[in-house]
């Protein structure tokens, strides 16, 4: 029993991870929109949302066609579902989104961009997200969410929601979610710290049960964080250790620092110099002193 439970868990870990956060393709260029034949005395519409929409649904190839979806906006926002997406489920990606806004205009001012979510069926791939631009597109499984911890949907949301708002304050200087933001433990693991506090701040995971799951992770992690600098992170669950990494950066500091930390990056300040700026360690002395944690 404890084994076949453990099995489950790694699959929806694997599940969870193994397309979030990889690296991405370039976003894709703005669409042509050719106007009605009707619409020749209308001025062409402005780039928002008409673009935004049709952004949403040309999706990458190697991501599969997602079918019919139909569109529901909400707060910064539009919101495309796809078939066989339950509606349990479409509701936890927008708790996510939801939690994440709220955390990010009280600690950092908001996020000012609109961004299109895709909630798309895929037992392959459910559980996990990926961002892509302004794109953010997370994967459930068709019919409704049957692995434990169901939050881990808002979750996902929340953690791509992070890589969208730290793309914005660096004023897109790079692709979201790449290597030039720092090295991948800093990468993602300052979006699973910050995702982690969202969903719990928001109570749409269970504190208990947020803890079991990142424990079980970390006893599975043996990685210092000279082995978690490339993208995408090597395991499912070395993402624990960046975020135990990134909590351990923060402990004592205020969360704005994030903030200064991709301010930095978008003024063009490398990354180990805005990260000894910002966190008053250099990178070097960090290591020495993570190498310490019990586990590494
Ligand atoms: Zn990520």
């Amino acid at each position: 029993m404890r084994t076949s439970r453990a099995a489950a868990l790694l699959f929806c870990l694997v599940g969870l991870l193994i397309a979030a956060c990889s690296s991405e393709p370039p976003p894709p260029t703005t669409p042509t929109v050719t106007p009605p034949p009707t619409a020749t005395s209308v001025p062409p519409p402005t780039a928002t949302p008409v673009d935004l929409a049709a952004s949403c649904i040309d999706s990458p190839a190697e991501l599969g066609n997602p079918g019919p979806m139909t569109r529901t906006d909400v707060e910064g926002a539009a919101v495309f579902v796809a078939r066989l997406v339950s509606d349990a489920d479409q509701q936890r990606v927008l708790d996510g989104l939801a939690a994440a806004r709220t955390f990010i205009a009280r600690e950092f001012g908001g996020v000012e961009r609109s961004i299109c979510l895709e909630i798309r069926a895929d037992e392959q791939r459910a559980g996990a997200a990926l961002t892509i631009g302004n794109r953010v597109i997370v994967f459930t499984q068709p019919g409704g969410w049957s692995r434990p911890y169901p939050w881990l949907l808002s979750r996902a949301t929340a953690h791509e929601y992070v890589h969208v708002w730290a793309a914005e304050v660096a004023n897109d200087f790079a692709p979201s979610n790449s290597i030039a933001y720092g090295p991948g433990w800093l990468v993602e693991g300052v979006a699973e710290y910050m995702s982690m506090r969202m969903v719990l701040e928001d109570g749409l995971a269970p504190v208990a049960e947020a803890e079991t799951f990142t424990n079980t992770l970390l006893r599975l992690s043996q990685a210092t964080l000279n082995d978690l600098e490339a993208l995408p992170l090597p395991n499912a669950e070395d993402y624990a250790t960046a975020e135990l990494a990134v909590s351990r950066l923060m402990q004592g500091i205020d969360i704005r620092a994030l903030q200064r930390y991709y301010e930095a990056l978008g003024r063009r300040t490398v990354w180990p110099a805005a990260f000894a700026q910002v966190f008053g360690v250099s990178p070097a002395q960090f290591y020495q002193q993570f190498a310490l944690e019990p586990g590494r």
